[in-house]
């Protein structure tokens, strides 16, 4: 009996090994909706990023060819400008995000990033360019410092501490049972929506891309820290230059952006700046006065100071 049980626990440990890095790869997999129809040609050269100007050109995309979610649909967002994708839930604002990453292509029309077609550039140098904070974070069952090291598997302790506190989630770390170490995932702590959604702020500070998505990056924050985090990651924004696309359905977080794009049937309906938009009294000036009635007549906890703050 004392002879096999030591092969069985061996036995039991690398099953426990090969179970854990399967779940990695789930989750990897899962992260990078691997699409087998994506192909990329032969010597296909990396993106070479100017300004990070973004073009869509005619672009018709539906997930099944005969049910079309953006049609015809063409917009430019300027190179270093901080972009909002706004309109009514389904009309296609991730999808745009899922097409920029090349997880599908496009029926019709091309996307262009600094003038290159995405098609023609490789998979992994379009990928390395785009930081995406997604609305759902998934986590690798691992320690706290390893899922924030993923943005950059080369960081050093004291970068991976640096981003965590400039996406004010450093405090909240610490107070977990083993700090940086704490296993999250599947099988570790439990993380909050809110905790999940720094945590890939993090990530995002760690990878420093040229172009950087925001997928209701932070609805799942009390309006306190969402605030501060908005400010955060406006100041890195600035201060680098980067071109940065907001999905987002509470406007409040997105009315300082540089342009807003208002999608409706698969279309820009409108475009321009808050004032622009609220002064021309369409979609987006309608959006804006619901969400004030809502806000005002709302929970202290969601609402927003009454007047955007310049
Ligand atoms: P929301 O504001 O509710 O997040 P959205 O504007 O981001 O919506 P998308 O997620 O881009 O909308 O989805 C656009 C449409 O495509 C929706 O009708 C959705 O049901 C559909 N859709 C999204 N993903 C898929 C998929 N993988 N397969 C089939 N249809 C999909």
């Amino acid at each position: 009996v004392f002879q096999l049980s030591v092969p069985l626990n061996f036995l039991g440990s690398v099953y426990r090994e090969l179970r854990q890095s399967l779940l990695d790869m789930e989750t990897l997999f899962n992260l990078q909706k691997v699409n087998v129809a994506i192909k990329e040609p032969k010597d296909a050269k990396s993106l070479c990023l100017t300004g990070g100007e973004i073009r869509f050109e005619n672009v018709t995309f539906g997930y099944r060819p005969d049910r079309p979610i953006l049609r015809n649909l063409s917009v430019v967002i300027p190179a270093g400008k901080k972009v909002a994708i706004v309109g009514p839930s389904g009309c296609g604002k991730s999808t745009i995000l899922r097409l920029l990453f090349r997880f599908y292509d496009v029926q019709e029309g091309r996307i262009l990033i600094d003038g290159q077609d995405i098609r023609d550039v490789s998979l992994d140098s379009l990928r390395k360019a785009i930081g995406v904070v997604p609305q759902d974070t998934p986590l690798f069952n691992n320690t706290i410092e390893h899922n924030i090291r993923y943005g950059n598997m080369e960081a050093s302790a004291a970068e991976v501490r640096a981003a965590a506190r400039r996406a004010h989630i450093h405090d909240s770390i610490q107070n977990f049972p083993d700090g940086y170490n704490t296993m999250v995932g599947e099988r570790g702590m439990m993380i909050s929506g809110g905790e999940k959604q720094r945590l890939a702020v993090s990530r995002l500070i760690l990878k420093d891309p040229p172009l950087l998505f925001f997928d209701e990056a932070t609805s799942a924050l009390d309006t306190h820290t969402e605030q501060a985090l908005l400010a955060h990651i406006n100041s890195i924004l600035k201060e680098k230059k980067r071109t940065s696309v907001f999905v987002a359905h509470r406007l409040r977080t997105i009315y300082d952006s540089d342009v807003i794009i208002v999608l409706q049937a698969g279309q820009v309906a409108e475009r321009g700046t808050h004032d622009q938009l609220v002064d021309r009294a369409g979609l987006y000036s309608e959006l804006w006065s619901a969400q004030e009635t809502l806000f005002d007549g709302g929970d202290p906890e969601t609402s927003y100071p009454s007047k955007p703050q310049e």
